[in-house]
């Protein structure tokens, strides 16, 4: 904790560093992680990509100061000032709204990342800020956060906005934001971890893991969402899944 006659402008520029250094270790560690399995489980996905390895990590450290100063501005006025409706009292909700308060969040995200994603499609704003994440051909456990600049701060005010919006626990919020850190790996690392039984289900239908993500990196101009098809099967830009995936998985549908 800072000492409470801390100049505001040095208080936020130090919940800004912490907030960058907890969003760029999140990332290498996951990132890492999900690496180190895919040279276990898919030995030579990787082979010969240590430069495009190496750009992707330049790419998303520079993200992870994007996403860190907001989200550190907005966390300082939390604790200081009680900004934002985020709260450390599990009984401040109904108990029914946390769930829920997860699933809005996540929602929310989806689509701004859809309708932004699908904006940045168009040639010009491709090659001002979508060509640095189409770089990584295909992509990696290391290319969730690899993003130009602009990229990443459309991304990166989502949460810091709808914080002042939608009430969330503290631990529901640390909930969204791994969901996001573990599905912005898992869906580029070039290979299925979740069970046929779930990605071929009714709810693999509606949800969008790495055989999804896979498909708009192949063809670029389909299937655009984060974490749920609706959006892309409600504006017909859903092209299923990718085919090398599905198959490398031994996931044929029957
Ligand atoms: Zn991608
Ligand atoms: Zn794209």
């Amino acid at each position: 904790m800072l000492p409470p006659d801390t100049p505001v402008p040095l208080a936020l520029l130090l919940a800004a560093c912490a907030v960058t250094i907890i969003v760029a270790l999140r990332y290498v560690l996951t990132s890492g992680l999900f690496a180190l399995a895919t040279a276990r489980i898919r030995p030579g996905l990787y082979e010969g990509k240590r430069q495009q390895i190496l750009r992707e990590i330049r790419w998303s450290l520079l993200s992870a100061a994007i996403y860190g100063v907001p989200a550190g501005m907005v966390m300082w006025g939390w604790r200081n000032l009680g900004w934002t409706q985020i709260t450390a009292d599990w009984a401040a909700l109904p108990l029914w709204y946390h769930p829920l308060s997860v699933l809005i969040y996540l929602f929310v995200q989806d689509t701004c990342f859809y309708w932004s994603h699908r904006v940045m499609h168009r040639p010009r704003w491709f090659r001002i800020a979508h060509a640095v994440h189409h770089d990584s051909k295909p992509p990696t456990a290391w290319t969730a956060m690899s993003f130009h600049p602009v990229e990443a701060l459309t991304g990166a005010i989502v949460i810091p906005c709808l914080v002042f919006l939608v009430p969330i626990h503290i631990g529901m919020l640390g909930l969204v934001l791994t969901i996001a850190t573990v599905m912005g790996v898992t869906n580029h690392m070039g290979w299925e971890m979740f069970p046929r039984w779930l990605v071929h289900s009714a709810l693999g239908e509606w949800l969008i893991t790495a055989s999804h993500h896979e498909r708009h990196h192949e063809e670029y101009r389909c299937n655009y969402g984060l974490y749920f098809r609706v959006w892309d099967r409600l504006c017909g830009t859903d092209r299923g899944l990718s085919k090398r995936i599905v198959a490398e998985a031994g996931h044929v549908r029957a």
